[in-house]
């Protein structure tokens, strides 16, 4: 069904645009929706993939240790620009030298898609706030945001394959979103949960594993 709104969007159009000689400004219009359309199925298509790769291999990950901190500093100033179009803040607090073995440019996107949402669905002037916390054996990042919320009886729900609160306020994505960032986290070890207030705001905690024989030489005592 995902796939085939867009290209039945785009099929729709084609036929039309055929059917008699256009002006050149019609055959823009026409095509520059095209190009839209076929973006969509682009990016669809590309989650699907990651999705299917990691459900196959998802201890294919390649590993490095990562200050998560600055990962964090680096996936908001990435954000930033669209953040900006809305006016929307985000801060960043917490530690630094937690550091954790990641597949970095999968863990990026897990986050990406959080922190994507946090903007798509807080209105203009919001604010998202993202904290790395270091417990005993996790490193905790949330990540807070001033937004619309989502209902109770979604809430077990919004992690599934194509699931969408409410079409109407996600007419753009697939519901993949948070699908793939609860894989791509679980493949490490970790968890995420979320927690959501209609018209206030949602959290996502995402924690994950400090490696045993690391989290003894920092600072647990073994008893
Ligand atoms: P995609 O991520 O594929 O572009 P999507 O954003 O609709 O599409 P998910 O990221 O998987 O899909 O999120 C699922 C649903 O959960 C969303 O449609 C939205 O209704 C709800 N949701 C997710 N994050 C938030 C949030 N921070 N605030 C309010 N609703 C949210
Ligand atoms: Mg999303």
């Amino acid at each position: 069904h995902e796939l085939r709104t867009p290209l039945t969007i785009m099929r729709g159009e084609l036929e039309v645009a055929l059917k008699r000689p256009r002006t050149p400004e019609e055959y823009h219009a026409i095509l520059s929706s095209n190009l839209e359309e076929t973006k969509k199925v682009g990016n669809l298509l590309g989650d699907l993939l990651a999705l299917a790769r990691f459900d196959s291999s998802s201890s294919q990950l390649s590993r490095e240790p990562a200050d998560v901190l600055s990962m964090m500093q680096e996936i908001i100033e990435d954000m930033e620009t669209l953040a900006a179009r809305k006016v929307i803040i985000i801060e960043l607090a917490g530690q630094e030298g937690v550091v954790i073995p990641l597949d970095k440019p999968k863990i990026m996107r897990a986050f990406i898609n959080i922190i994507d949402n946090a903007v798509k669905y807080t209105p203009e002037r919001g604010k998202i706030s993202v904290e790395v916390i270091r417990t005993g054996q996790a490193a905790v990042v949330s990540i807070t945001d001033s937004g619309i919320g989502i209902p109770d009886e979604d809430l077990p729900h919004i992690f599934d394959r194509f699931y969408q609160v409410d079409k109407s306020r996600s007419s753009q994505g697939f519901g993949l979103g948070l699908s793939i960032t609860k894989t791509i986290i679980e493949a490490h070890g970790g968890s995420i949960t979320v927690e959501s207030s209609v018209g206030s705001g949602t959290t996502f905690l995402v924690s994950l594993p400090i490696p045993a024989n690391q989290a003894d030489s920092l600072n647990i005592q073994v008893t």
